[in-house]
């Protein structure tokens, strides 16, 4: 295992980290009508909670251990994983491995924050819960700028951090973010007390890579969530042949791409199976995972392939709103998976999964034509790609 300075908190990290989201899981019972009906009124938060589902501990722990036995050191969860029970199983593991010798990550829910107050009553819950006497790498979790301004500042959240860190039930607070990424210095400036960031970065997007030195310049440890696109990534494709001439699969290739840039602590892939982990724990082995020139070749490529096709959507968003629903970026994006990247599984996934109105609705208002700087036909160009996107 390689391991990685995490910032100026004198702590390596393993550069794979194991992230707890997507444990194997159990269905238990099903939900009866009634409860689904009830469910309904429930925020997005509340409704992760769903007890007919378990964690497949007799899978999950061993994968946990193997993680550990292979030199992965840092353990990332967050209350609402797996159903709201992820945290109690990684506790559970983490007593078949040196304390030590670990680092636990996990993430204090904005949505549970009303009060000042709130802050201890989560973590003192989250501890208890994992049976744990302190959290290494307790994050802010999801944070945006609204959320930081009328959540974390209104209620001097960094009081009640530094209490935590006082009574050493926290070693460092950080947090994950889910905002613009040209808010990420204001809040690290305004905040003053982070130790490390748990930022969004993959081949697909690399809106955060400013953030990423920026963070490291300040000693900031940057841990990647998302390596492999939230599972775009992980479909087989053509994508390592077309930018390097490499026969990588996808998915490595995406791990690869992201611990070739030399400012990133770690990356946690949430594994499932011990497949997964064995496959990432290969390439989280490399010294090297991709070469300087790999790196800036493969990220000069991505945006030279989007260039180069007959359809140049930046996805800037100025075509919308539309006046009869269609999203349009969502539509060019999809079929720039299938015709750029060669991602054409995720492409069908993606053309599945779109939830706007059909394009056959347009009335040829033209006044996404109008407003697209990309000069992009787009009443026109909708149409052949949803003859495309259909076919697949
Ligand atoms: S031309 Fe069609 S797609 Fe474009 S804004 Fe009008 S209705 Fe929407
Ligand atoms: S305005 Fe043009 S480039 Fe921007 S999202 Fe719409 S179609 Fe794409």
């Amino acid at each position: 295992m390689i391991y990685r300075e995490m910032g100026k908190t004198g702590k390596k990290i393993s550069a794979l980290g194991f992230g707890c989201m997507r444990l194997p899981e159990i269905k238990i019972a099903e939900m009866s009508d009634a409860e689904k009906k009830a469910r309904e009124s429930l925020s997005w938060y509340e409704a992760q909670r769903d007890d007919t589902w378990v964690v497949d501990e007799e899978k999950a722990i061993p994968m946990l251990k193997a993680a550990y036995d292979a030199g992965i050191n840092y353990f990332d969860t967050a209350m609402f994983y797996c159903h709201f029970k992820s945290q109690a199983t990684l506790g559970k593991a983490v007593k078949l491995m040196d304390r030590e010798k670990i680092m636990v990550s996990t993430k204090i829910p904005m949505d549970e924050v009303r009060e000042s107050s709130d802050f201890m009553r989560v973590l003192n819950h989250q501890l208890k819960l994992m049976d744990l006497d302190y959290i290494d790498f307790y994050h802010l979790h999801g944070i945006n700028k609204d959320v930081f301004d009328d959540k974390i500042m209104a209620f001097n959240l960094k009081k009640e951090a530094q209490k935590a860190l006082d009574e050493g039930l926290i070693k460092h607070i950080s947090f994950s973010f889910h905002g613009a990424a040209k808010d990420v210095p204001y809040i690290v400036e305004t905040f003053e007390m982070f130790s490390s960031a748990l930022l969004q970065y993959n081949l697909l997007d690399r809106s955060n890579e400013e953030n990423i030195k920026y963070l490291a310049d300040k000693g900031i440890g940057v841990v990647i969530m998302g390596p492999v696109g939230g599972g775009r990534l992980s479909v087989p494709s053509e994508l390592s042949e077309k930018l390097l001439g490499k026969n990588f699969s996808t998915p490595e290739l995406a791990l690869r791409f992201v611990l070739g840039n030399k400012n990133v602590s770690s990356a946690i892939s949430g594994m499932g199976d011990m497949t997964m982990l064995e496959n990432n724990l290969k390439v989280a082995e490399i010294p090297e995972p991709m070469t300087e020139d790999d790196f800036n070749k493969a990220a000069l490529m991505m945006v030279e392939l989007k260039k180069l096709s007959d359809l140049y959507c930046t996805g800037c968003n100025y075509c919308m709103p539309c006046p009869k629903q269609i999203n349009i970026p969502q539509i060019f994006n999809a079929y720039t998976y299938h015709n750029v990247y060669g991602l054409t599984a995720q492409a069908k996934n993606m053309w599945r999964g779109y939830g706007g109105a059909p394009v056959s609705d347009c009335i040829e208002c033209g006044q996404c034509n109008e407003k697209c700087p990309q000069g992009i036909k787009v009443a026109e160009k909708l149409k052949e790609v949803d003859e495309v996107l259909s076919a697949l």
